[in-house]
């Protein structure tokens, strides 16, 4: 539909309705109607207005949902649009880096539309008949570059590595599994299914994976997916994964502590049995944020695109449909429902 700028819409929002404690929940969040916004970006703002085609589910996410200071970013405010990565479509702009019809990913709200006064933070995307415009939340978006630069930079890979990486079919770990292999490592993979077992081993090129969930003894089941120890372990949920992980290090071994999935609504503290072995086996433990990284991103762009354009990666998506149903994406996290990066579909180009 023809958007007629200087008109006035109404602009539905997904906002948290209270800070929370433990897992988030569906009725954490809500859609607020009502919310009018007049469709132009005033002259001399040097603001984008954008509509929003997809949001990003990303599990720092949670860590804005509480008001004391967990997290590496501050809380969302209750009553407001949640805040989140996205990709939108400029409708009208006077900032002249950008013009009506530029496809961009950045930070934007979760809301049908948004005006950027942070236009610096917004990343033009050349659109590329090959490449879905989503994949610039997911694989070419933050978890994809968290994926490059942890894995490079971090875990200082070597060919004929054994590397572990836990939530390993999620937005990240689907990456970084696939680029060890590329590397040259043998790569096993956990996840919480069946179906993201056969999804590491069948689709994404895992030499092995398990089903966490079915195992009573994670550091046993550690030791018989890597009887000769572990160099690299990924990790993206500690808690007693990283400790039974620990456990199973070869000497020198690097673990990346990426994110802790496992934790982000526990509030008890957690003990660790195996940390005697970060002396006995000298691993390095590194935690890292990608943000850290960021000036490699150009060089991310071009790795991770041609990869994907030669065969060498693919990468899973769970694309859900519709702003009402943004609540219901959000804890498919929480839960391990989503397969592969967790997206909500506002538009279709
Ligand atoms: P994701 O893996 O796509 O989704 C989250 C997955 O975590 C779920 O599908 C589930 O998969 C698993 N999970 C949920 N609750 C769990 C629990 N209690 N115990 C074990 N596993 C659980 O998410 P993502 O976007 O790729 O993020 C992965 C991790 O990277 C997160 O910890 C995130 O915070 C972190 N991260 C860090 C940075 C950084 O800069 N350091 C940047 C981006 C993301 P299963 O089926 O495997 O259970």
């Amino acid at each position: 539909m023809e958007i007629l700028i200087g008109t006035t819409a109404e602009n539905k929002q997904i906002v948290l309705k209270n800070y929370i404690h433990g897992s988030p929940l569906e009725t954490d969040l809500e859609l607020k109607h009502g919310n009018q916004i007049k469709l132009e970006a005033p002259k001399g703002s040097n603001c984008v207005l954008m509509k929003n085609y997809y949001l990003s589910c990303d599990p720092y996410m949670r860590g804005r949902m509480q008001d004391f200071q967990r997290s590496y970013v501050p809380p969302f405010s209750p009553g407001s649009a949640i805040e989140g990565f996205g990709v939108s479509k400029v409708v009208d702009s006077d900032d002249p880096n950008f013009k009506r019809g530029d496809f961009v990913a950045g930070i934007t709200n979760w809301e049908e539309y948004t005006l950027i006064h942070k236009t610096h933070q917004l990343r033009k995307i050349q659109k590329d008949d090959e490449i879905p415009i989503s994949y610039h939340v997911g694989l070419l978006g933050m978890p994809g570059f968290t994926a490059y630069a942890g894995f490079y930079e971090v875990c200082e890979p070597k060919k004929g590595d054994y590397v572990y990486v836990s939530a390993a079919s999620g937005a990240v770990g689907q990456l970084v599994g696939q680029l060890a292999r590329l590397h040259g490592c043998y790569v096993v993979g956990s996840a919480g299914t069946s179906q993201k077992v056969e999804l590491l081993k069948n689709r994404l090129g895992f030499n092995e994976a398990f089903n966490y969930k079915d195992e009573i003894d994670l550091e046993a089941a550690l030791a018989r997916y890597f009887p000769q120890g572990i160099d690299i372990y990924f990790d993206n949920v500690g808690g007693a994964m990283l400790d039974a992980a620990l456990g199973n290090m070869r000497a020198h071994g690097r673990v990346a502590i990426c994110g802790m999935v496992s934790q982000k609504s526990r509030t008890d503290t957690q003990t660790f049995r195996n940390m005697f072995a970060v002396i006995s086996k000298r691993i390095t433990i590194k935690g890292f944020l990608q943000s850290d990284f960021i000036d490699l991103y150009p060089r991310f762009l071009e790795d991770v695109t041609s990869y994907y354009k030669q065969g060498k990666i693919v990468y899973l998506e769970d694309i859900i449909d519709g702003l009402e149903n943004a609540p219901a994406a959000f804890v498919r996290l929480f839960s391990g429902k989503n397969v592969g990066k967790q997206v909500i579909r506002l538009a279709s180009e």
